[in-house]
């Protein structure tokens, strides 16, 4: 009898004890399975300069790639505010950089990057990316640096006549964050093509003369690989001022589509005007969903049977619903207190580990520890 009470009694903590191993060891398989398949996956590193808000440019250009790509890549998002010195270097200039950083995250968050999958962080923030560009400027020429286009492009637009030296290694210091973190991808806009070119053969360089370390990694443009300024300008650029921000208000959308540039030759609405080149149109195509309306406005603006106010009128409307849920996101992150430092705290440190492993790889592989 007493046997017969004490063996149930056994039995139910046996069957306990056998439930929670058997769930621990489920949770703890769950665990190592996620961790390879996180490890498993490749990388992507892109970011932007805190030198102001976030643009339709850099929508277009990478952000939407990013947010595509976040589940499949292991992601860092950098913002590169050594980078941002290259052009702005005044105290008064520094010390407006963390407002900006700050916007530049809501922007990240606002059209949907997720910090629970992705890494965000600040490059000022890890010293060992400066020691990466200084072992990369060893394998690259000066004569090499010279012909970045973009060097030509930003001496010109910002009326630099003699660059310094961080302006002309640039790129080195890309590839520094890009190889820091032994990234594959990096979706960029066209204007950075040239510098990924750069990051690849340094990378190849560096392998080839000390082993390999470093994934050779590709760009990847996005769908407008170089987004027009609303002054008709080659490139949207936030040093230009020719912009319209993610966070801008409708009003404020509105009053600068129709103040846009368009078909300079066109005088009166019913000249036939040109549609190709003309940045209203390359808008309308990159941001309005409704496709029959672009195609039929398109037809009537080359055969002069439709005023500029009109297609600009829509434009505004089209880029106004292509914003609104960007900004009601933002709106709602903006109100949460230290949700900006939390994520950058949690991705400096991220990031700030990867780079001191790759660091040591790279040194040892040199031969120098
Ligand atoms: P700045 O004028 O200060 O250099 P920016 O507007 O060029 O600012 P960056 O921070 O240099 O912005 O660029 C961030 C990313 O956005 C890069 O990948 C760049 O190629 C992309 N990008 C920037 N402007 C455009 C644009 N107009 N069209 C497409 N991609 C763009
Ligand atoms: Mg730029």
């Amino acid at each position: 009898m007493n046997e017969k009470q004490t063996y149930p009694e056994t039995s139910g903590i046996q069957k306990a004890w056998s439930f929670w191993s058997l769930f621990y060891q489920k949770q703890l398989i769950l665990i190592a399975g996620t961790s390879k398949i996180k490890s498993m996956k490749k990388r992507i590193l892109t970011g932007d300069r805190p030198t102001g808000k976030l643009h339709l440019g850099h929508y277009v250009g990478s952000l939407a790639n990013r947010v595509k790509l976040q589940d499949e890549y292991e992601c860092f998002f950098i913002v590169a505010d050594l980078h941002m010195l290259t052009t702005k270097i005044s105290k008064k200039e520094i010390s407006q950089t963390d407002e900006i950083v700050r916007h530049l995250v809501l922007d990240y968050l606002a059209v949907g990057i997720d910090p629970e999958k992705s890494v965000i962080y600040r490059q000022s923030r890890i010293s060992e990316v400066a020691y990466f560009s200084l072992l990369f400027s060893m394998l690259v020429t000066v004569p090499r640096c010279q012909r970045v286009p973009t060097l030509k492009e930003v001496m010109r637009d910002l009326h630099i006549e003699k660059p310094s030296l961080g302006l002309l290694t640039y790129p080195v210091l890309q590839a520094a964050d890009i190889l820091m973190v032994k990234a594959h991808l990096v979706p960029v806009g066209k204007d950075q093509e040239s510098h990924i070119e750069l990051t690849r053969e340094i990378a190849h360089k560096f392998n080839e003369m000390y082993g390999q370390v470093f994934p050779v990694p590709k760009a990847l443009i996005g769908e407008v690989p170089t987004l027009s300024g609303l002054d008709g300008k080659a490139k949207m650029s936030k040093s230009l001022g020719n912009c319209i921000y993610l966070s801008d208000d409708e009003k404020t959308v509105r009053e600068k589509v129709m103040g846009m540039y368009t078909d300079p030759t066109r005088i009166h609405s019913t000249d036939p005007g040109h549609v190709k080149g003309n940045p209203v149109f390359i808008y309308h195509d990159a941001f309005n969903r409704n496709k029959k309306e672009v195609e039929g406005l398109k037809k009537r603006y080359q055969e002069g049977k439709v005023g500029d106010v009109e297609v600009k009128e829509k434009l505004a409307l089209a880029i106004n619903k292509f914003l609104a849920p960007i900004r009601n996101r933002r709106a709602k992150f903006e109100k949460e207190k230290g949700l900006v430092e939390g994520i950058l705290g949690k991705g400096n440190r991220k990031a700030c580990k990867e780079a001191q492993k790759t660091l040591q790889e790279a040194k040892k592989a040199m031969g120098l520890v």
